[in-house]
């Protein structure tokens, strides 16, 4: 049964709104994660709470649920001498920094002169998503898994 710290196999296709495919997995190669760790979107995770191997659901996540509602106030322009001076700055560059006390990640858009654009909107943010999901395996995670917080092994996690 898909519960904590179990490691769960999903095959999954996600579509927003409009019936658009923005990912799947494919059944040679499921997507693995350690359930009740945060690692997939919360209503998601509370949606695949006590399902078994060979379960079906269909899922409508919330942005709220998701990856948040869009945040005009995540797409700020900030001054070029705010990151180190050695960095190399250019657009699609991602970093992270505390806002609110939250670790949130951001995107770099645009740089004019002495200012840099930055988003920190996930790609996602203000979308519905519809997930469509099948649990294709469920075992006990390792005692490492679990302080790690991850899942190693096929699908997982590499370390090196
Ligand atoms: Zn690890």
């Amino acid at each position: 049964m898909v519960k904590k710290d179990a490691v769960v196999s999903l095959s999954y296709t996600l579509k927003n709104d409009t019936g658009q495919e923005l990912d799947k997995s494919t059944p040679d190669k499921p997507f693995t994660y350690l359930h009740g760790n945060k690692q997939i979107v919360p209503g998601l995770e509370n949606a695949l709470e006590g399902l078994a191997v060979g379960d079906k659901k269909q899922v409508t996540v919330a942005p709220a649920e998701g990856y948040g509602e869009f945040s005009a106030e995540l797409k700020k322009e900030v001054e070029r001498s705010n990151f180190p001076k050695d960095a190399k700055i250019q657009a699609g560059m991602q970093f992270s920094t505390e806002v609110n006390g939250n670790h949130q990640v951001f995107t770099v858009t645009d740089i004019a002169g002495d200012k840099v654009k930055v988003d920190g909107n996930h790609p996602l943010a203000g979308q519905t998503l519809h997930f469509d999901v099948e649990v294709v395996e469920i075992r006990d995670a390792t005692a490492e898994e679990l302080q790690h917080g991850h899942v190693h092994g096929p699908g997982g996690h590499d370390h090196h």
